[in-house]
């Protein structure tokens, strides 16, 4: 059994777009032995196994390590993971991509939405070949899953705004708008409190997922800039080495309760409109 993230676009009628692009993590026994079985070719990287099918272009495949081994250098960095050398020799991440969406919904057993998905324990990422929407956001959104879980832990429990926000703050093209969002939900007090937030554990029951991923965007993006990579490292130390979440906040951040948390993130949306009027 391992965590699988899947990676897709779940609003039937929307156009795709990058804030429509969802993340579901489920409980999977995935098969690894059933990915690859078949004729996969293989090249490898300093962080990367790339596993590819035969109708998949080489030059895709290359484009593919080029993007990979810079993302890997730009998410250890704004987590503060600079010091850890993740996924080398034997431990390199595995990306499996076939060149159909048909091919992979047929391999894995997919929801024909799921655009990607990424297996924790296998340190695995599944996808196909699909233009620049693997550049900018299946491949950094994976990708930054399994970096923060391979630092913490795969079974600590974390609310999932905090994966997904780590997730979507490392997405390229979409942050931007993801943000804007959440600030104007903080300007016009439309967010959901950070305790609710912080119970949304369930994909199924995310009702309003735009606003979730914006908000947990937008509160790593807190986090992480106004706080900084160094107190993001002692954080997660914390929690690797077995403090609750909360008591990880209260320790490093100062935050007494979660409720204190959104306090300060509220601020800091209200003063960033303030000073960029
Ligand atoms: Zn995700």
């Amino acid at each position: 059994m391992g965590i699988v993230f899947i990676f897709g676009s779940i609003i039937r009628g929307f156009k795709k777009s990058s804030i429509f692009l969802l993340c579901l993590v489920s409980f999977l026994n995935l098969a690894f032995a059933q990915n690859i079985a078949g004729d996969w070719a293989e090249k490898k990287s300093r962080h990367f196994i790339i596993y590819y099918d035969s109708g998949v272009d080489p030059i895709y495949v290359k484009r593919i390590f080029y993007k990979a081994e810079s993302y890997y250098k730009t998410i250890i960095n704004s987590l503060g993971f600079r010091r850890f050398d993740f996924w080398t020799w034997e431990n390199r991440c595995k990306i499996f991509l076939y060149s159909s969406q048909k091919k992979y919904y047929n391999d894995n057993e997919r929801p024909e939405w799921s655009a990607g998905e990424v297996n924790i324990c296998e340190r695995m990422i599944s996808s196909y070949t699909q233009g620049d929407d693997f550049f900018n956001f299946v491949l950094p959104h994976e990708m930054a899953h399994l970096i923060f879980r391979e630092f913490v832990g795969q079974k600590k429990l974390i609310p999932l705004w905090l994966d997904e926000g780590i997730a979507c703050f490392s997405e390229t093209n979409s942050r931007p708008e993801r943000l804007r969002i959440a600030r104007s939900l903080v300007w016009s007090d439309m967010y959901i409190p950070l305790e609710d937030l912080s119970k949304m554990n369930n994909p199924d029951s995310i009702i309003l997922p735009v606003i979730f991923y914006s908000q947990a965007t937008s509160l790593v993006e807190f986090l992480l800039i106004d706080y900084g990579a160094d107190d993001f490292l002692d954080f997660s130390r914390k929690v690797r080495d077995g403090e609750e979440w909360q008591e990880a906040l209260r320790a490093v951040y100062g935050f007494e309760t979660v409720a204190k948390l959104e306090e300060a993130w509220v601020k800091y949306l209200k003063d960033e409109s303030k000073n960029n009027n």
